[in-house]
């Protein structure tokens, strides 16, 4: 299994902490090294693996530690705990929920929830409502412009109960309105595009709140987009504990100021690829990050001691 997970790190070699060789004097030099991914969506949500495949991912990988995180949805922990036990403390509760505040769309990270808590639950009663509603608008909005798709189109891409944009990008592609789901974003349904929709009323506030108060450390997911970063002060004034600041998507540069800011606000740092699916760019979810640097975020989740046994599913 450390095997497995060696080859990934050099195959990943030239990515965000510089393959294998960095990766080892790394933990030669600071200590230990893991590999983490505490950003995950699966089919409960939008990704494209469905649950099993992407724990068979995982667990191939030889993660030390993950949370997979649907939009807006548990029920991934709740479907599918028996395979998720099989990780033990590897694998951390986790959800990602959609938040708005003026025109900017934030995304709100909890961990270590209590499932089924009121407090979570009264914000994701209507969240599956209220995103089928948006992408009906988006839909409608197309057609406006002339690109036909139906919500038909767009659910044969879903198979949880969570429709997201990504679905409608998929469906988009099908149609020839754009070449892949980056164009579909890009041309279509990304912020501040024609056809783009906010999803939610639900405030950075009382998401964080509702995470809080649910038992969970609550996490600012990837800082760098929507301007997010800049309303960070806000957000721990809400009772923020921590920030996305370590992912595939950063440069170093974005890292070391997401260290800068978490030193300044004493916030603890997450590592996190948003891992929707295998890409040519990222076949694998995981990020290699020093122990030290998430040793906040595992105490908080009292997961300090990491677990080395392998797990076969
Ligand atoms: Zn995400």
């Amino acid at each position: 299994m450390i095997l497995g997970r060696r080859l990934v790190v050099a195959a990943r070699s030239g990515g965000h902490f510089g393959g294998l060789l960095r990766a080892e004097s790394q933990s030669l030099a600071a200590g230990v090294t893991l590999n983490v991914d505490f950003h995950l969506h699966t089919t409960e949500s939008d990704g494209l693996l469905e649950p099993s495949a992407l724990l068979r991912t995982i667990a191939s990988v030889g993660m030390d530690y993950f949370s997979i995180t649907d939009h807006d949805t548990l029920s991934v922990h709740v479907r599918h705990t028996e395979q998720l036990k099989k990780f033990g403390r590897r694998a951390v509760t986790g959800i990602e929920v959609s938040t708005n505040t003026g025109d900017r769309e934030v995304h709100i990270l909890g961990y270590g929830i209590t499932v089924g808590s009121n407090e979570l639950r009264e914000i994701l009663s209507d969240r599956a409502a209220a995103r089928r509603k948006r992408a009906e608008r988006v839909v409608d909005k197309l057609a406006h412009q002339g690109v036909r798709i139906s919500m038909t189109d767009v659910a044969r891409h879903c198979t949880g109960e969570m429709i997201g944009r990504p679905h409608i990008a998929r469906a988009l592609v099908d149609v020839g309105a754009a070449r892949d789901v980056g164009d579909a974003f890009a041309r279509y349904i990304g912020s501040g595009c024609s056809a783009y929709v906010p999803v939610t009323t639900v405030t950075p506030a009382k998401a964080i709140r509702a995470i809080n108060d649910s038992g969970g450390v609550s996490v600012l997911a990837h800082p760098t987009r929507n301007g997010a970063e800049e309303l960070l002060g806000e957000f721990v004034k809400d009772g923020l504990h921590g920030i996305e600041a370590f992912s595939t998507s950063h440069t170093p540069h974005d890292s070391e100021r997401f260290r800068a800011l978490a030193r300044t606000h004493k916030l603890v740092m997450t590592a996190g690829t948003d891992f929707h699916a295998p890409t040519d760019a990222n076949p694998y979810p995981g990020v290699d990050v020093a122990d030290e640097d998430i040793a906040g975020f595992l105490e908080l989740l009292k997961l300090k001691q990491p677990k080395t046994v392998a797990t076969d599913l």
